[in-house]
């Protein structure tokens, strides 16, 4: 296929993330304005609201830019998805007779604060990367039994909270919980110790369900991408999760990425899931490819230091789709809806440099990592900056999600002091 020009002359590169081939979704805002639909096309934002009242973006089934959030294309369904990205082609490519229409809808991107660019109606997350299920695994358990029984059959989920779902850039703050170390008789509540980030993609439904899905049907849903942190404080967890799963360890906040790139955009880099130990049930069996060939990395910055990159790792690396964990969570006739957010679950690779969280990094805390700048961490401390980013190259293009950033904040003083 190659780069798609377009006459934003800023797309037209072979490493810029947003070229005509990606054209994402996100909710901007410039100074005092009220926030608004836009899509990113090289270093600029197309104003959708702007367009749609110039008359460009007009669709019968619309308006669609008068609300800050993409929740209403959505429930339009794929055909609209196609038909509204055929036209955002056909106005940002080289040559369009619109072009000095549009140009008085383009803001700048440097210009613009970048806002959640859905509703989030329920988040989900799941724990579907083998890597870090077997480093988990082992690192709890034992490295001969370190994936549950269940692991090979189904993806293993929880239910989260959409509720602390915000854009990066947001900070986060270190949270207060029970917690109870080995070596102590009995619990106390204090600020989190083990505070960590978990790399996973969000995967977005577009589409209603109320009945069981198949993996075909799922995949359809599926609106667009997203990068995720799931925020994460382990020592919190590993007294409150058994037997019902992480609760307050995973509530304090997941971080997403602010540009929804779309399952159309991420087409030419499909790729499969890799071969499975145990035949999957039919309802979950693979039938095509379903993940995508997406490089992920994450960086740490202490307070005022450079980045160090921490790991790198790729989509690739998980044993579940999201298409097969959108089919899983239909089966129990669970209805899901327009703006439902799926996690991966951690994506780690094989390797101790594709690992991504810091529990697997520093093992535990038994090794800490030294940062470029000097100095080490087992677990994020308060002031460090933690950014996840992620692309697909093609050939002579790349499709880029961004960055999703959180900065720690210290913990607030107790707050039950009196
Ligand atoms: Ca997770």
């Amino acid at each position: 296929m190659g780069l798609m020009k377009s006459w934003v002359a800023s797309a037209n590169t072979v490493d810029h993330p947003f070229p005509l081939n990606n054209l994402p979704y996100g909710v901007f805002s410039v100074g005092g304005d009220d926030p608004r639909c836009g899509v990113a096309i090289g270093d600029m934002i197309l104003d959708c609201l702007a367009a749609e009242e110039a008359g460009l973006l007009e669709f019968d089934e619309g308006p669609f830019f008068d609300v800050p959030f993409w929740n209403e294309v959505m429930e339009a369904g794929p055909r609209f998805w196609a038909e509204l990205r055929a036209r955002l082609q056909e106005l940002l490519a080289e040559g369009a007779a619109a072009r000095s229409e549009l140009e008085t809808c383009l803001v700048a991107q440097v210009d613009a604060e970048m806002h959640l660019p859905f509703l989030v109606a329920e988040y989900t997350d799941f724990y579907a990367g083998r890597h870090h299920a077997f480093n988990v695994g082992s690192m709890f358990r034992d490295p001969a039994n370190a994936l549950p029984p269940n692991w090979l059959h189904i993806p293993i989920g929880y239910n989260g909270r959409a509720s602390s779902v915000v854009v990066s850039g947001t900070p986060v703050r270190r949270p207060w919980g029970q917690l109870k170390s080995p070596d102590h008789a009995q619990p106390a509540f204090l600020p989190s110790r083990r505070f960590d980030f978990e790399l996973e993609m969000g995967a977005i439904v577009g589409t209603p369900s109320d009945r069981p899905v198949t993996v075909d049907e799922a995949d359809a849903m599926i609106f667009g991408y997203v990068l995720l942190n799931d925020w994460s404080a382990r020592d919190i967890q590993a007294w409150e999760y058994q037997p019902l799963g992480p609760f307050q360890a995973k509530a304090t906040a997941t971080s997403l990425s602010p540009w929804i790139v779309t399952q159309a955009a991420l087409a030419p880099f499909r790729a499969s899931c890799p071969p499975r130990d145990v035949e999957l049930l039919p309802h979950l069996r693979d039938t095509g490819p379903m993940l995508y060939d997406i490089t992920l990395t994450a960086s740490i910055a202490p307070e005022g230091k450079p980045p160090t990159k921490l790991s790198q790792t790729n989509y690739r690396e998980m044993y579940y789709s999201a298409a097969q964990q959108l089919a899983h969570h239909t089966t129990s006739g669970c209805p899901m809806n327009p703006g439902d957010l799926l996690g991966s679950g951690t994506i780690s690779g094989p390797t101790k440099p594709e690992r991504g969280s810091l529990l697997e990094l520093s093992w535990g805390g038994k090794d800490p990592i030294t940062l470029d700048t000097g100095e080490v961490r087992s677990f994020l401390e308060d002031g460090d900056t933690l950014t996840l980013s992620g692309h697909a190259k093609g050939d002579g293009f790349t499709i880029g999600f961004g960055t999703c950033s959180g900065k720690i904040l210290p913990a607030l003083p107790d707050p039950y002091a009196r």
